[in-house]
């Protein structure tokens, strides 16, 4: 968030300073741990039609925005926006009607226009290399962003625009002010999106411990996000460059930033196989792990007051509803400098 945020504030109307407790070239945020999926639909069975709405027109400000980006830097940001793939073995094929289902419920019968069920040969079309699966669900509109990229990329940005960065600084926030080390620095307004940092000013905000590995193979190429679906273990796999993965699911209520356990890599991996065996030989390179910021809701927090901003809550939906909610927080601070009332 505050990163997107700095970007997005007009440098001719802003004098932005972005201060981080840790160091801007090595983020311990959960945004760093993250997938980086934008899965509006994927996410609808386990949330609110509220959140698909964000997640839709953050996937629309998204095509926008890294379009910006990649012009700016010259740089790519990894953004695919080539939909994502839900499969199930053959008998765990109730797990997928029941997913279409709750969107069918959720969506208010709409589904046929955003979910396609594919038959074996119509998911080898989309997916090749998942012969062994007899049918899927594919939901086109859905994307993944490659945060590797897009968060360096949005610091040479936001520096290029004059924005100050102060790092090793953790802040606390209040109206018109932030205080730390260096003392009290006061500002016409401040934008509180520390995520967990943000401790007591976000009433019931808790960390949702998730890990994710990264597996390298040349044996297997997906081509979009995969999510398989099963009565027990849920993975996601997300393929990035380079023949890697990221794959993922866990999600543990506990603040615990300790590494991976023995039982999620056992089961991520087993899931994995079980997606293709050829990721048998696949290499574990990277494994990680970080706590999502959630409101007791699991809904995103936003409040304002005179001076003051915070953004917060955005659980395993960051990429998801980021470019949207910067949207409000801008939308906030115009109805400040405008002296509306908050
Ligand atoms: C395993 C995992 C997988 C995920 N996958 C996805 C996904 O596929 N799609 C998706 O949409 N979301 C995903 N998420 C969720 C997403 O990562 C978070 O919702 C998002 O990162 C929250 O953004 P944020 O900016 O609020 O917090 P963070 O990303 O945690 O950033 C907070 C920043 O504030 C800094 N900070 C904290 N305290 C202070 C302080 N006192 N002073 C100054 N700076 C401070 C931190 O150092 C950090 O840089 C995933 C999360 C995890 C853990």
């Amino acid at each position: 968030m505050g990163r997107l945020l700095a970007w997005r504030l007009p440098p001719q109307q802003f004098d932005v300073t972005l201060y981080e407790a840790r160091e801007f070239s090595l983020p311990r945020g959960a945004c760093w741990t993250a997938a980086g999926m934008i899965a509006p639909l994927s996410e609808l069975v386990h949330s609110c039609r509220e959140i698909y709405e964000l997640g839709a027109r953050s996937l629309a400000l998204w095509r926008d925005w890294v379009n910006t980006i990649e012009t700016h830097t010259g740089q790519s940001v990894c953004f695919r926006n080539a939909g994502s793939l839900l499969v199930a073995h053959r008998q765990d094929k109730s797990e997928l009607l029941q997913f279409r289902r709750e969107l069918q419920g959720k969506l208010n019968g709409e589904v046929s226009a955003y979910v396609q069920e594919l038959d074996a040969e119509q998911l080898r079309q989309v997916e090749p290399t998942l012969e062994h699966f007899e049918q899927g669900l594919y939901l086109r509109n859905e994307g993944d962003i490659d945060n590797r990229r897009l968060l360096p990329l949005l610091l040479r940005e936001i520096s290029r625009q004059g924005v100050h960065l102060i790092e090793q600084s953790p802040v606390e926030c209040e109206p018109f002010a932030v205080n730390s080390d260096r003392g009290r620095e006061e500002f016409d307004c401040v934008i509180d999106c520390r995520g967990l940092g943000a401790g007591e000013r976000v009433k019931g905000l808790r960390g949702v411990r998730g890990e994710v590995m990264v597996v390298e193979t040349s044996e297997v190429a997906l081509h979009r996000p995969v999510r398989l679906l099963h009565p027990r273990y849920q993975l996601y796999a997300v393929p990035r460059e380079e023949g890697r993965t990221v794959i993922g699911a866990t999600e543990i209520e506990s603040e615990d930033m300790s590494p991976i356990s023995v039982r999620s890599t056992m089961e991520l991996s087993s899931a994995l196989y079980s997606l293709h065996p050829a990721f048998a030989e696949a290499r574990i390179v990277e494994t990680r792990v970080n706590c999502r910021p959630a409101t007791m809701d699991n809904m995103p927090y936003l409040h304002s007051e005179s001076g003051l901003v915070c953004v917060n809550g955005l659980y395993r939906h960051g990429y998801l509803l980021a470019p949207a909610l910067v949207e409000q927080v801008e939308r906030r601070i115009e109805q400040q400098i405008n002296g509306e009332k908050v």
